[in-house]
Order: C-alpha cells, then sequence, then structure tokens
C-alpha cells in the first residue's frame, strides 16, 4: 500500500512536484502520467526514499519513508530512469553486488539471483557483461535488479524508454507479468502503454496531479459526448433523422455532411447505438458506409492536458471500438456512461514558465474540459 501526501518538491525557485497526494491498494497496478519534466521522477524518487521532500508525507506499507527509510527500501523495488550498473560487471556478479548491497546472503543471493534471472528471463545471459547487453536486455536486468530483495513494492521509472518496438513489448508483459503480485507505480509520458498494464492512472502536469482514476472512471467522465457515427444512402434525409431519432435510446440525431449520395449522421445517447442503427439500416435497404462509435481517446485528453489546453477532436480522430458496418458491434462504451459528464481537471496556467520564480505561486485553475467542445463541421 502505498499512502502519498501533499507531496511537494522545490528545486531552488522552481517547484518540481506541487502538492501530489494519490493512494495505491496493495497489490495494485497505477500508472504516473505525465508529459517530459511533469515530475514523475521526482515523485518516484521522494517516494523511494532517494530524495527528501519539501513538504509532505509518503508512507509504503504503513512506512513512512522519511523516518523509516531502512523498512521502506527493503520493501521497495525501483528501477531508476537510468540504470546505474556497472558495465564491466558480469549479469550474476552484478546481483551478486547488489544482494551483498541489500543485506543478503550468500545462499539467499544466490538462490534469488536463479529466481530473478528467470524471472526476466535472462538466465542464458548470467555471463554477459551488462556493457553488452542491448538496452531492452539491460532494462531487464534492471528489473532483476529491482527484483532481488523480493520487494511487495515496485516502482518502475519509464521503463520501456529509448527501447525499440519489440523490446517494448517485451518489457511490457514482463512488468504486466510482475504486477501480477505486486503492487506496481510505473511511470510513462505514452500512455498507450500505460493505458495496456494500470487500470489506474495519476496524470501529472508541471508538478501537480491533473486528473486520476480508474481508465474508466476518466473515460466515463468523458463519455457525454461519445456518439455514433452513420452515413449511407438513405434517400430524403430528414425522413431519415426523424426514423432514427425514433430508435429507443437516441436523444438526439444531427444532420453531417452530404458526400455524394452518402448522408452523414451523428446520434447522441447513452450507451452504444450501433445495433439499432444497423438494424433500421437493415429495414430500409439503406445502404451503410459508415457506422462507427466514437468516443474520446485518453490519448487526446493527456495531450491536451500536456498542452495545457482544452481538447479538440478533429472527426474520426479518436474512434475507440471502431467499427464499420456489418461487424458484430463491441460492449466498447455501451453500459454506464455517464451523459453530460466532463472531466474536471485542474490545470496549473499553460504560460507559467517551466523553472519560473513565480510557479510557485501560480494558482491552478480548475477547468472544466469538455472533449466535444470545440468540435465543429459534419461527420
Ligand atoms: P521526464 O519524463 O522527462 O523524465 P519527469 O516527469 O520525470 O520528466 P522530473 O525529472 O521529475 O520530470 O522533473 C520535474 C522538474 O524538476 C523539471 O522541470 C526538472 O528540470 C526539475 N528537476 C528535476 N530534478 C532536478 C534537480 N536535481 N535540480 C533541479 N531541477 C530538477
Amino acid at each position: 500500500m502505498i499512502e502519498v501526501s501533499h507531496l511537494t518538491r522545490r528545486f531552488g525557485a522552481h517547484l518540481a512536484v506541487d502538492d501530489v497526494s494519490f493512494s495505491m491498494e496493495a497489490g495494485a497496478v497505477c500508472g504516473l502520467l505525465g508529459p517530459n519534466g511533469a515530475g514523475k521522477t521526482t515523485v518516484m524518487r521522494m517516494l523511494t526514499g532517494y530524495l527528501p521532500a519539501t513538504r509532505g508525507s509518503v508512507r509504503v506499507e504503513g512506512f513512512d519513508v522519511l523516518r523509516q527509510s531502512m523498512e521502506v527500501r527493503r520493501r521497495i523495488g525501483y528501477l531508476p530512469e537510468n540504470v546505474p550498473l556497472y558495465p564491466e560487471h558480469r549479469v550474476e556478479e552484478m546481483l551478486r553486488f547488489q544482494g551483498r548491497l541489500h543485506g543478503l546472503s550468500r545462499g539467499e543471493i544466490k538462490r534469488r539471483s536463479g529466481e530473478v534471472l528467470e524471472q526476466v528471463g535472462l538466465t542464458e545471459r548470467r555471463r554477459s557483461t551488462v556493457g553488452a547487453l542491448s538496452r531492452g536486455l539491460r532494462q531487464r536486468a534492471g528489473l532483476a535488479v529491482a527484483l532481488l530483495p523480493r520487494p511487495k513494492v515496485l516502482v518502475l521509472d519509464e521503463p520501456t524508454s529509448g527501447l525499440d518496438p519489440i523490446q517494448r513489448i517485451e518489457v511490457r508483459k514482463l512488468v504486466e507479468q510482475l504486477a501480477s503480485e505486486r503492487t506496481v507505480l510505473l511511470s510513462s509520458h505514452i500512455l498507450a502503454e500505460v493505458e495496456a498494464v494500470c487500470p489506474r492512472v495519476v496524470i501529472l502536469n508541471r508538478g501537480r496531479v491533473a486528473a486520476q482514476g480508474s481508465l474508466g472512471e476518466l473515460e466515463g467522465q468523458l463519455g457525454g459526448e461519445r456518439f455514433v457515427r452513420f452515413e449511407a444512402v438513405v434517400g430524403d434525409s430528414e425522413a431519415a433523422q426523424s426514423q432514427l431519432s425514433a430508435l429507443p435510446g437516441v436523444e438526439r440525431v444531427e444532420l453531417g455532411e452530404k458526400v455524394g449520395i452518402h448522408q452523414g449522421f451523428r446520434l447522441f445517447g447513452p450507451g452504444d447505438l450501433r445495433e439499432d442503427v444497423g438494424a433500421l439500416a437493415m429495414m430500409r435497404q439503406w445502404a451503410v458506409r459508415e457506422l462507427s462509435y466514437q468516443a474520446p481517446s485518453l490519448e487526446r485528453i493527456f495531450a491536451s492536458i500536456a498542452l495545457g489546453e482544452s481538447v479538440e477532436l478533429a472527426p474520426g480522430d479518436a474512434a475507440r471500438g471502431q467499427e464499420t458496418a456489418g461487424a458484430e458491434p463491441t460492449a466498447a462504451g455501451s453500459g454506464d456512461e455517464t451523459p453530460g459528464a466532463t472531466l474536471q481537471l485542474e490545470v496549473n496556467a499553460p504560460d507559467a514558465p517551466d523553472g519560473a520564480a513565480g510557479a510557485a505561486d501560480t494558482k491552478p485553475s480548475t477547468r472544466t474540459l469538455n472533449p466535444f467542445e470545440n468540435f465543429g463541421g459534419g461527420a
């Protein structure tokens, strides 16, 4: 269990982390997201006891990071962004060295080394020097070091940074495996990575928590302006609009652009309306060109937070669960979205320069971001 409370860190006049609070249950997996310079590494360094906080506290498994730092370090496996490993060490020497630093006995070091090398898939490379490992394998070596003392909590700072796509997938799979038995906090500035592994996210921007919650919660809060995009040859567009409006669950139908013979529509209402629209199209013998579910992706929301601007969605930009007519509709977006809801984000003034002396005094403003507020034009 991790409890971060009002964590704050200044570097001179620069407020790098500003009143950050979040908590994680034992066994939870949480992504710490944010653009470069958001404060992720600084939070992680404070959380692992490698950097004192200017203000605030962290408790890991009930122990205070400042007052009981040894207890905390014993329980945390930390993979820093740049793993400090000696390139001339062989992999097994590296683990022996690290095991001694952790105060493990010789027998324990031997046993644990075998286990962690197996876990991270480096058994075959145990006699290679660290310097000879590829970047992806070095990340694995770093993970082996982090896992050595059997930590209950893993803190991984950008574990896939600098890796090629194949290495990323491999490291991501490994993290997924590790996460099945531990509390894991993982940082990244790549949302898709976090989405793949972490059910919960804390989004940092300019040192502050911009949003936090489960992916479902964040998406749910953004669900108000989800809609079904429908394009077909319908003959009389206005008659088709009223027929679509009469479908169960449809709250509003907007006429979109007409491109050639195809008329576009946007249908709003809770849940996923595609099945009924598809059935109506079949009944009316409308030739369908598109029937898809549109929802804002967290990627766009995240990008907007990074830029400190409201979200603008280009048509078709964020189609989640998008499918064409005839395909089996998925449950994407169906169920319990909250229509009309928007995501409340605390966003620091976007023009506060990084490191500006006044940054500490810049009061964040709470803004309501509606991901579709600037959505204009036809479907
Ligand atoms: P990245 O994704 O680029 O690693 P990050 O979110 O991890 O970024 P941090 O490394 O925590 O961000 O840095 C947050 C801010 O604090 C940045 O403006 C950075 O320049 C500043 N900072 C971090 N460490 C120090 C330090 N030791 N001295 C001065 N400023 C620092």
